[in-house]
């Protein structure tokens, strides 16, 4: 178990199975630049982004819930959780809004996997399953939290910790993806070196 101090955010598993390099970045050196995939994600999650409960028949919906598990080591808020009654008790049922389309790798499921054992940790009971809506297609995509996905988030959040323990930025590695890295500018692949942190290559600049 982790303390309240160690809990890093939920955006931080995305951020690591996109690039580990671009989750050190952020959460362990604080830097964080906008692109136009990072704004358009902000002007989606708005529409979920406004405190609230409705009761809709037999299902609460709550908004930008609160969350954190102390197991995984992760906090955060939840775009939306449904709740269900089933056989006298409410079931939660997370909700993640995404721009654009279902991505290759597994980073949204994974994150949406984490809410589920924070909702399971904090109400003690179980979330079988989820959905991730995305803003292209404007459907909704089900997600069931399986064994293979629990564990991934797992392992991820782990990897997350000793990076963060460690405090070592991975090295550059530069791939297709870097294109539409919010932090292209910032990380600099071909500038920065295999080992040389971005801040370190700012401070090596300043210095000059
Ligand atoms: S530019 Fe490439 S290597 Fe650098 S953080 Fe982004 S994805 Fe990772």
């Amino acid at each position: 178990m982790y303390q309240e101090s160690e809990l890093f955010q939920l955006s931080a598993l995305q951020h690591y199975l996109f690039c580990p390099r671009q989750c050190a970045l952020i959460h362990l050196e604080q830097i964080w630049k906008e692109n136009r995939y990072t704004v358009e994600g902000q002007l989606m999650h708005g529409r979920a982004d406004s405190e609230r409960v409705e009761k809709r028949g037999n299902r609460k919906i709550v908004c930008s819930l609160m969350i954190r598990s102390l197991r995984l080591g992760v906090s955060g808020k939840a775009d939306v959780v449904e709740f269900f009654k089933e056989d006298g008790k409410w079931v939660p049922f997370p909700v993640e809004y995404k721009r654009g389309r279902p991505k290759e790798n597994d980073s949204d499921r994974v994150q949406l996997c984490a809410q589920a054992v924070c909702l399971e940790e904090m109400l003690g009971t179980e979330v079988p399953c989820g959905a991730l809506f995305y803003g292209k297609q404007k459907r909704r995509l089900p997600v069931e939290f399986d064994e293979m996905l629990r564990a991934k988030t797992e392992n991820t959040a782990r990897a997350i910790h000793e990076m963060l323990a460690q405090g070592v930025t991975p090295a550059v590695k530069w791939t297709k993806k870097c294109e539409r890295c919010s932090l292209l500018e910032v990380c600099m692949p071909e500038k920065t070196g295999s080992r040389c942190s971005a801040s370190r290559y700012l401070a090596s600049i300043l210095s000059t």
